[in-house]
């Protein structure tokens, strides 16, 4: 009741869409029911989490932000979001996101910006925007986003907390609402390592709804989180010498860096020549797998139809123009180009192997370091309305964080100061595939 009582103080802020406060109430009371009665809890009991607006809760709305699924309620709970539930999580409510999840200020949503709860007239990041301030404002414990291409890790290095993305295939992608699917990786927010670890234990792992998922054995990552090894750390030269790079950002970065010397780590500075080619590769392949994986919001399955349509044509022609944002319509038809019949092979063929070359070189330099340190950002958060007006500016916000989606690896940014404005600055690691036991044991000492 605590946390409900903030969320109400917050309104101001934007973040939930819906409050699940009676559902709340009574799963907070059959834990306490439990409690007395000596019966066995489970792993996250009393746990209060948000999940983001495109990840599904049976018989709750659901709409990615979106007015062409307004009024749309689910017919089933996503697996990611069971496996809270049955280990006496309390699911707390839906939280505000970026339209189908596509942007990096939360400014795409159809029911409006949310708020960074560190200054109220800048954007907390994208497209898990309004999770990430949840945990900043201590609305919840911890929440749920979703990350195709930084949208986790950037807004928690906006709002000052810790945000994975775990290995592609690490988790379940069912009852998640498809923007790219081979880039799509649930997230988690929240304020420490250790429930991080926690929640990642609980929802990771085979699942026979999604064939995709690895059926590699999930540890007690938050049994694993001591740390009294030397490690070898590889940082990037050009994410360190960019020229958008804030300045403070990068002296932050390099004082992480010192530090890792100082305590007797190795610290090298490596090369990584496909930076400038990172955001083109990412921005055809997941405006293409975007744009087919849409086609099914058509007006006659789900949610929003245009009322006064009066043929098949006009009404997917009225209910996709009036039910679409901006952004979304951009992608759709951006990824509708790239995989047209005269330019698939030098757009969508020509990207798909340069993802292998990027892939391949990105874990060629993890085979000889155990990480990858990089900021996860180039600036601290922005002003409201400050980059809408030029979608390929907001597109640079992610610079450095599509190359973890892009190769399918772990990673994770923490908080690492704040700048002159006091904004907070996030750090990012990177890991190899399927070592988020190291991933979380390392930054928890960096922490
Ligand atoms: N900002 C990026 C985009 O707009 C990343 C989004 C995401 O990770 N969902 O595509």
């Amino acid at each position: 009741s605590d946390y409900l009582k903030r969320i109400d103080e917050n309104h101001h802020l934007n973040v939930f869409l819906d409050v699940y406060d009676k559902e709340a109430q009574a799963k907070a009371e059959q834990i306490d029911r439990k409690i007395r009665n000596n019966e066995p809890l489970g792993k996250l009991f009393g746990l209060v989490v948000g999940i983001k607006d495109v990840l599904v809760l049976k018989d709750q709305k659901v709409s990615s932000g979106s007015k062409i699924l307004e009024g749309f309620e689910s017919q089933f709970t996503g697996t990611a979001v069971q496996r809270l539930i049955d280990e006496d999580a309390i699911i707390i409510g839906r939280q505000n996101c970026d339209e189908f999840a596509m942007g990096s200020s939360n400014e795409n949503s159809a029911y409006g910006p949310t708020l960074n709860a560190a200054d109220n007239s800048r954007v907390p990041g994208g497209s898990s925007g309004a999770s990430a301030v949840s945990v900043q404002a201590g609305l919840c414990m911890a929440a749920l986003g979703t990350d195709t291409g930084g949208s986790v890790r950037q807004p928690a290095a906006f709002c000052g907390v810790v945000g994975l993305k775990p290995t592609y295939s690490r988790i379940s992608r069912y009852g998640l609402i498809a923007y790219a699917s081979s880039f799509d990786c649930i997230g988690i927010f929240t304020n420490n390592i250790q429930d991080n670890a926690s929640i990642l234990s609980v929802i990771a792992g085979a699942d026979d709804n999604d064939s995709t998922v690895s059926r590699k054995e999930v540890p007690d990552y938050d049994q694993l989180l001591k740390f009294d090894k030397k490690v070898k750390v590889a940082y990037i030269k050009e994410t360190i010498e960019s020229t958008d790079l804030q300045q403070e950002i990068k002296q932050h970065t390099i004082q992480k860096l010192d530090f890792l010397k100082e305590e007797g780590h190795e610290v090298t500075e490596v090369t990584f020549p496909y930076l400038e080619y990172l955001l083109a590769t990412y921005y055809i392949l997941t405006t293409a797998e975007a744009s087919s994986n849409l086609s099914r919001f058509d007006g006659v399955r789900y949610g929003y139809r245009a009322p006064e349509a009066d043929s098949m044509e006009s009404m997917y022609k009225l209910s996709r123009t009036r039910g679409f944002g901006n952004e979304v319509k951009r992608r759709i038809m951006l990824g509708t180009f790239v995989l047209s019949a005269s330019y698939y092979d030098a757009y969508y063929t020509k990207a798909q192997k340069v993802r292998r070359l990027i892939r391949d070189e990105t874990r060629k330099i993890l085979s000889d370091y155990d990480f990858i340190i990089l900021p996860t950002t180039p600036t601290t958060a922005f002003p409201l309305n400050s980059q809408t007006e030029n979608p390929a500016e907001m597109y640079l916000a992610d610079v450095f964080t599509v190359q973890a989606n892009v190769s399918g690896i772990p990673a994770i940014s923490i908080p690492n100061g704040v700048d002159k404005n006091n904004l907070p600055i996030g750090l990012q690691i990177m890991t190899d595939v399927f070592k988020e036991d190291e991933l979380f044991a390392f930054s928890n000492y960096l922490m």
